[in-house]
């Protein structure tokens, strides 16, 4: 049997006539960029995060950009985020001349540990970026007590986190402004790059909607130096075919989780915890496994795929040598990129292919 990490045929199929219709009337249409499309799936994802305002852009890691410098975010700036991410949660900051502080993140959680940020702060942070890991939410409730006594925004990174929930509200409103990532492989994926930011805050949302259109409002007159980020009406067409079936989907995935939580439950497997409070939407199922590697090999032997996320934490990357950063700085971070690795959770995983998962999971234990 294969278990694919990923397999969005599955998701596809069960919604093809709904996505070719639109993709149709988009073609027919010929109005690509941004329009009508776009503004009803912003107000359908600030309804469905329950913000005020959301802004579609290219991508997630516009998103980020775009939150950034929206905040004024430039040289000489520091901001304090998580070694245990994607890239772009830093590569923003730098883009931006600025300069990424990490801070170690909970063993348990994966996301930044909140009693870690005051001594990071300096006279220069200019903004906190938390990153809603594997779609649980960081702990927000200290990091924005923190954030508010030091005057700083707070920037969610829920790009993994699309339906996720802090004590009842969903990531996209916990912080200053979000970004989320509309990639495939997200909970709510495009046909290719998308992204959007949620904010309460309108000036905040002005600028990002300006931001993203090169800075012009109106029209070629430019009062900011912006970028080029729009969002396609095509991917805005299929993604407001697939919001409906989200909280489906993410209901697919937990219940997908624990599933294996049962399964894996007799093993020396760490596995993933939802913290109190806490609305976990498993964009990834990542466990602690002993002998990783040779475990992913074995895995692959039977069949099943599975993925590091992510084998070099931020601060060990070649690029950021020069900040100084040496092994040992960020122990959890640098302990967890040793030992994880993320399991098939897609929400149309069967009941056989969890258990097959399992079963090899076992055997290489038992070895
Ligand atoms: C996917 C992802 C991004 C970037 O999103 P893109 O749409 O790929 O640009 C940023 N941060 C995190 C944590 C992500 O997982």
């Amino acid at each position: 049997m294969n278990v694919p990490l990923l397999d969005l045929t599955r998701q596809y199929s069960s919604i093809e006539p709904q996505i070719k219709a639109v993709v149709e009337e988009v073609m027919k249409s010929q109005y690509f960029i941004m329009g009508p499309r776009v503004v009803d799936l912003e107000k359908k994802i600030a309804e469905y995060c329950g913000a005020k305002y959301a802004c579609g852009c290219a991508s997630g890691t516009d998103a980020i950009l775009l939150s950034l410098m929206a905040l004024g975010v430039g040289p000489g700036d520091e901001v304090v985020t998580t070694p245990f991410t994607f890239f772009a949660t830093a590569g923003c900051i730098s883009r931006l001349c600025a300069k990424p502080v990490f801070v170690d993140i909970d063993p348990s959680t994966y996301n930044i540990n909140p009693d870690l940020i005051e001594r990071a702060i300096t006279s220069r942070t200019k903004a906190i970026i938390p990153v809603h890991l594997f779609g649980q939410c960081a702990d927000m409730d200290p990091i924005n007590a923190v954030a508010q006594k030091h005057g700083i925004p707070v920037i969610e990174d829920a790009a993994q986190a699309i339906g996720a929930k802090y004590k009842g509200k969903r990531a996209g409103t916990l912080g200053t402004i979000a970004a989320f990532s509309f990639f495939p492989s997200k909970n709510l994926g495009a046909f290719g790059d998308g992204g959007i930011i949620t904010t309460d805050d309108q000036k905040l949302y002005d600028l990002v909607s300006i931001l993203r259109v090169h800075g012009s409002k109106p029209k070629y007159f430019h009062k900011y130096i912006g970028i080029n980020s729009r969002l396609d009406a095509l991917q805005a067409a299929i993604l407001l075919v697939k919001l409906p079936h989200l909280d489906k989907w993410n209901e697919g995935r937990r219940a997908n989780a624990a599933s294996y939580n049962k399964l894996l439950s007799g093993m020396s497997v760490g596995l993933p915890t939802e913290q109190g409070g806490l609305y976990h939407i498993y964009n990834q199922y990542t466990v602690r496994v002993p002998r990783r590697d040779e475990c992913r090999e074995y895995l692959k032997s039977k069949g099943v795929g599975t993925e590091i996320y992510y084998p070099v934490p931020l601060h060990l990357q070649e690029c950021y040598a020069s900040l100084g950063y040496g092994r040992g700085a960020l122990p959890a971070a640098e302990k967890a990129a040793d030992e994880v690795m993320s399991l098939p959770i897609f929400p149309e995983l069967t009941a056989a292919e969890r258990q097959h998962v399992a079963t090899a999971l076992a055997e290489f234990m038992a070895k």
